[in-house]
């Protein structure tokens, strides 16, 4: 596809849309007297309002990820873009877009939101991409596909190979949701959406990895068509002063050291695992977590919280029955993972 054929998909009322504009777009200086936005003029530290195309904050992250500014979007956490895409893309009642399952719950959440049909493709049995079975799935009217890699809760990657084939024969938009990917040895796909596919979405979040969840960061990469439509969408000021102020402090904290220690904590709570009674089966992961299998992971589940230790009970989900979802926490906490499982086994 090319930038007019991403255009197209775009809906018409969008298309369409004037913009909120603020004054201070014509004025770059930081010394102005500025008598344009019935602000407070009294110093609070907070009286103006923060900067609605986030520059400091782009520029930064463009530099950390090797991107350029005009392809970046900065949302209230990856929430805020997923959302948007569908505000965007999909007409309510009447497009429709296309996940995995089981993946993350909130494309799902926002389509419903958005009055938009989601359909399910399930990937096969060890968690792989049904490449064939999602393009057939969708029609005329199928304007977005969600993949997400590493994939929550199944925390495998898919190939970069399955990934751009998809990419190169949907006509529509492929976002794929790369929140795990500071853990994975899988490369990143987001130098793609520079000047090569404009049909790709990258989304990438400050919430794991980065240590940020708190601060609702989430970032997206596509193509500087994409980014300007969604950017007119969102709400003008959706990154607060404070945010913006603390993200550039915290972006300046190294975070290799960590996301090294997780990785190797992850290789060994799974070792530890894979060597219980209990543990039918530990997924490989390219991710923060690992995906568990037990014979009976609601028993296992309940002992867990009784030892004050809370995972995520996935038993319900559709190909993870009998599987709890740990995040991989400090050295102590895994242990005490461990050592609550190996006590399980004795009663
Ligand atoms: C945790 C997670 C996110 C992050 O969402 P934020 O709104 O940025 O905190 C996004 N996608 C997936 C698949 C996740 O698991």
């Amino acid at each position: 596809m090319n930038r007019q054929d991403v255009a197209a998909l775009v809906r018409p009322n969008i298309a369409a849309l004037c913009p909120y504009s603020t004054a201070r777009d014509d004025y770059k200086g930081p010394l102005g007297i500025f008598l344009d936005a019935n602000e407070s003029p009294y110093p609070t530290g907070y009286n103006r309002y923060p900067d609605p195309h986030q520059k400091l904050l782009k520029q930064k992250i463009g530099e950390l990820k090797g991107m350029p500014v005009e392809n970046i979007f900065i949302g209230n956490g990856s929430d805020e873009a997923i959302d948007l895409l569908f505000r965007v893309f999909c007409r309510p009642g009447v497009d429709n877009a296309l996940a995995i399952s089981p993946s993350y719950g909130m494309y799902t959440v926002a389509a419903d939101i958005n009055d938009v049909e989601m359909r399910q493709v399930r990937l096969r049995e060890d968690f792989s991409l049904p490449v064939e079975e999602i393009l057939s799935s969708c029609d005329s009217r199928t304007k977005l596909i969600f993949l997400c890699s590493p994939n929550n809760p199944s925390g495998n990657s898919f190939s970069t190979e399955d990934l751009m084939r998809i990419v190169k024969d949907f006509h529509g938009m492929v976002v794929v949701d790369e929140a795990y990917a500071d853990f994975s040895s899988v490369p990143s796909l987001r130098s793609r959406v520079v000047e090569e596919c404009p049909n790709l979405l990258i989304l990438q979040t400050l919430s794991k990895a980065w240590g940020m969840a708190g601060l609702r960061l989430g970032l997206a990469f596509a193509d500087r068509y994409v980014i300007s439509v969604m950017s007119s969408v969102k709400y003008p000021y959706n990154i607060s002063q404070t945010v913006q102020e603390a993200v550039l402090r915290q972006l300046a904290e190294p975070v290799e050291d960590r996301i090294r220690e997780i990785v190797a904590e992850r290789a060994r709570v799974s070792e530890a695992l894979s060597a219980m009674g209990i543990v039918r089966k530990v997924y490989p992961s390219d991710a923060n977590f690992l995906l568990v299998r037990f014979d009976d992971a609601d028993s296992v589940y309940a002992h867990l919280l009784n030892d004050r230790i809370i995972v995520r009970n996935r038993d319900k989900v559709a190909g993870c029955g009998g599987c709890l979802r740990v995040t991989i926490g400090l050295k102590e906490e895994n242990d005490r993972l461990i050592a609550s499982l190996q006590n399980y086994r004795q009663i």
